[in-house]
């Protein structure tokens, strides 16, 4: 019977991850010798190199001065005392809220950014990218240009290419170091640390953070470069979600750029259609991720804009338009593509040009005005509410505070004289480099007064106290009151904190007395 029956139907499928179909995850480095650029992108490139490196190294031997009491460094991150300085700031560990104020604040900054002009970070600002050209630049210096890199590269191993080699990568390790000795400058006094360590007398964890980050920057900058942004870092991928089709991103105008041709005058004469671009792959050669913009959109561009410069350069010396690579929006992109191809799918070079070669006005050109639209207003204005809101409280912050907790067992103690006494613990925060006199007060509790535990019992009005620079003062507070004169088993009350300098810190608290014996005096 099983004989009888017809063979069941086979499907014409493959699983997506058949041997035959996957892909590797990581793909084997080839080796990327980025040409050298000069033009405007670069130099901007340049500039963001100058400024971020000098921010990063100078940073921490910017002097403040804090008085005797307070180390007179701008930016410090002390970990001993757990305080954070940043010129006139001093954070403390229970004001964690302006970091992550100022965290939250960086994360929509990088969504404001990335939506109006895609991954301007990683193409400028991110370490990653400076560093690595920093290390191109070294390596330009010693071995000279792409040509001459690969020439150096395929020769065998002589004596000038050992010379070579070692000062290569002598200098970036010497970069390396210098990156990460600049980095413990942030966590100590500078220019102790420096003699500290110097003198082989800085504590062991500096000289580990040194030799970490030697060997961090050394490889991420000079041997992995960019696979780092390649396989290591997420922002590729978050970025795809930030990114809309008004975002401003380098793009290759294939519109204007196909079909490409490298012998244009020829192809012309014999009526062929010629796009602008002439297949020189100078884009590629600057290219220091190693990519060709003309396939599009890609999760290695980190959009440093030099194929820009490059592609500028050719059409320049060609007579051409500059912008064949340009800045773009996907929306400007697709309606330039609409009028290239009529809607045919084919690009027609003479869509897009006058008799007399120019390009038409009917083109739309990408400008930094497409930046402001509801999104980045948005992302604008909650960035700016956040910084603002952190202005104000940080404005409005004393650096005199107090803390107080009540006893929770026993609430109460009736004293032989018939008066009631209720602890409290207190902590005054001294929150300035400088000692400071103050005085500890009652109001709002008729006929409270007040003791220390060395205090033998006698009771005051007032107590003055010294508090530390810097420091939190704990304080065991006795409170006494006759509860014959309060009102209820449980009175709301203020302990203030004066400063002899004006300042005021006020902490409302509850007397509690036995419930019968109120207003018995009365
Ligand atoms: S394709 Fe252009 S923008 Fe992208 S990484 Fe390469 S050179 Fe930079
Ligand atoms: S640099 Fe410009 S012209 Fe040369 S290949 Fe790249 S896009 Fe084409």
């Amino acid at each position: 019977m099983l004989a009888d029956q017809p063979a069941p139907e086979r499907f014409d499928v493959e699983p997506v991850n058949s041997p035959k179909q996957r892909q590797p995850l990581y793909a084997a480095r080839k080796k990327i010798f980025p040409r050298a650029v000069s033009g405007y992108f670069r130099r901007f490139k340049w500039l963001m190199m100058l400024v971020t490196l000098t921010i990063y190294y100078v940073t921490p031997w910017i002097r403040w001065d804090r008085g005797a009491y307070a180390p007179d460094q701008a930016v410090l991150i002390d970990l001993e005392h757990r305080r954070f300085f940043f010129f006139f700031i001093e954070i403390w560990p229970q004001e964690f809220y302006y970091v992550a104020g100022m965290l939250v604040m960086a994360g929509i900054g990088l969504f404001l950014v990335t939506s109006t002009v895609g991954r301007a970070w990683c193409g400028y600002a991110c370490p990653q990218t400076v560093w690595v050209d920093l290390f191109l630049a070294v390596e330009r210096f010693i071995d000279g240009d792409r040509n001459a890199q690969i020439k150096l590269d395929a020769a065998p191993f002589t004596a000038t290419k050992a010379v070579k080699r070692i000062g290569k990568h002598t200098i970036w390790l010497a970069i390396g170091v210098l990156t990460g000795g600049a980095w413990i400058f942030y966590f100590a006094d500078a220019p102790t640390l420096l003699s500290e360590v110097l003198t082989l007398q800085a504590p062991l964890v500096a000289y580990l953070t040194i030799a970490i980050l030697t060997a961090t920057t050394y490889t991420f900058g000079g041997l992995l470069r960019e696979q780092v942004c390649t396989y290591m870092c997420p922002w590729p991928r978050i970025q795809g979600a930030m990114l809309d089709e008004h975002s401003l991103t380098v793009t290759y105008n294939d519109w204007r750029g196909e079909p490409r041709n490298r012998h244009a005058k020829k192809a012309i004469s014999e009526g062929k259609p010629v796009g602008d671009c002439v297949d020189c792959n100078a884009c590629v050669a600057v290219c220091p991720m190693g990519i060709d913009i003309r396939d599009g959109q890609q999760l290695e561009c980190i959009t440093c804009a030099l194929c820009i410069d490059a592609c500028d350069d050719v059409m320049t010396r060609l007579g051409h338009d500059r912008g064949l690579i340009s800045y773009a929006t996907l929306n400007d992109y697709n309606q330039n593509m609409e009028l290239a191809t009529g809607g045919t799918g084919t690009i027609q070079p003479g869509r897009i040009r006058t008799a007399a070669g120019k390009l038409v006005d009917k083109i739309k050109h990408t400008d930094f005005r497409s930046v402001v639209r509801p999104r980045t207003i948005v992302y604008f204005v909650g960035w700016s509410a956040i910084g603002l809101a952190m202005l104000t409280v940080l404005a409005l912050r004393t650096p005199l505070q107090v803390n107080v907790l009540h006893d929770r067992n026993p609430v109460f103690v009736t004293l032989k004289d018939g008066s009631v006494r209720n602890g409290y613990d207190v902590k005054i925060l001294n929150m300035t480099p400088n000692p400071r006199i103050v005085a500890v007060t009652l109001e709002g509790l008729p006929g409270g007064s007040m003791s220390l535990p060395d205090s033998r019992g006698k009771a005051s009005q007032a107590i003055a106290i010294e508090l530390e620079p810097d420091k939190v003062l704990p304080l065991r507070l006795y409170v006494h009151a006759d509860p014959g004169e309060l009102d209820s088993a449980k009175t709301r009350f203020q302990i203030k904190v004066t400063s002899v300098d004006g300042l005021t810190a006020i902490a409302d608290v509850n007397f509690e007395a036995p419930e019968t014996q109120q207003g018995k005096a009365k």
